[in-house]
């Protein structure tokens, strides 16, 4: 599907950016696990968002929510695994299905955690963050399933479903990935097993593994005052830009580059 713009990320900076994509007339579509696992879903309490002292987290994400859709925003559940520009459009990927817009506003929020060693190192030759994606690859083989979100499981479950061994392991603290040229082994928490390959997925990823070239500081993109990043077209904004970590000033981020994002898809739309 072509879009306008495409928002990586519903918590409330991607939210943001999407209301206001709508609000200047352009279509957009947002990417995103489920509300309930953002983490400001857990926040009992959010004393300091203007006007709405004592408001829940879920409360303020449920309202969010609603804000985007009714103003014609939509939603894809899933993970943005990656982007590429070919001519004018980006080509995002979304688990094993890829969208096309003019413009990206990227609202991941925080990559907490490093990468694990041999992570980067195997990457592509044994290690995924995709099992609907590269699952096929390993049917008939033995694969370890490190997962830090509550579907997790059920990717296990899938490449069970198609003929993989999987091991799992809930929220692994330590791990290191085994192997010289291609995957051998995984070891967690002090366990080691022979796996052929390693599937590892987390809430979000280190947006410079998602936008390759994409210019950061400290693991947080850099930006312009109108949330530009160096690469044409993408537009970041909330935590994944950097402090204060917080509510407002990831909706207010979100304002400015959802205007323009959709500016930018609309000088496209005019040089034709
Ligand atoms: C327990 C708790 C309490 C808090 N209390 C307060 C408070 O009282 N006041 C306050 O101002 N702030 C508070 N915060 C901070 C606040 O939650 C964040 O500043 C805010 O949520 C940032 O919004 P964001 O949209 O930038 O990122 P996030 O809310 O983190 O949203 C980003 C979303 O993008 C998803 N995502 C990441 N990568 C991808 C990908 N590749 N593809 C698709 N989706 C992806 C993430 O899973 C996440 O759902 C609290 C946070 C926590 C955890």
């Amino acid at each position: 599907m072509a879009y306008d713009v495409i928002v990586v990320g519903g918590g409330p900076a991607g939210l943001s950016a999407a209301q206001n994509v709508r609000a200047r007339g352009r279509t957009v579509l947002v990417v995103s696990n489920p509300l309930e696992e953002n983490p400001l879903w857990k926040a009992k309490q959010v004393d300091n968002y203007l006007g709405l002292p004592g408001v829940s987290g879920a409360e303020l994400l449920t309202a969010f929510r609603r804000h985007a859709e009714d103003s014609g925003a939509e939603f894809q559940e899933g993970r943005v695994l990656s982007a590429l520009r070919s001519g004018e459009d980006w080509y995002v990927s979304i688990g094993n299905t890829m969208a096309q817009a003019k413009a990206v506003v990227l609202a991941a929020g925080v990559a907490r955690g490093k990468k694990f060693p041999g992570e980067a190192e195997l990457l592509g030759r044994g290690v995924s963050y995709c099992a609907t994606c590269d699952g096929m690859l390993y049917r008939g083989k033995r694969v370890a399933v490190l997962g830090w979100t509550p579907s997790a499981k059920k990717e296990a479950e899938f490449l069970e479903g198609i003929g993989c061994e999987a091991v799992y392991f809930d929220k692994p603290r330590d791990c290191a990935i085994l192997g010289a040229e291609k995957v051998e082994a995984v070891r967690c928490d002090g366990v080691t097993e022979a796996v052929e390959g390693v599937f590892l997925l987390r809430p979000a990823m280190a947006p410079g593994d998602l936008f390759p070239g994409l210019a950061a500081e400290g693991g947080f993109v850099t930006v312009d005052r109108n949330m530009e990043t160096n690469l044409p077209g993408v537009f970041a904004a909330g935590d994944c830009t950097g402090g204060p970590l917080q509510v407002s000033k990831a909706v207010g981020e979100g304002l400015i580059a959802g205007q323009k994002a959709a500016a930018f898809a609309s000088s496209f739309l005019e040089r034709l």
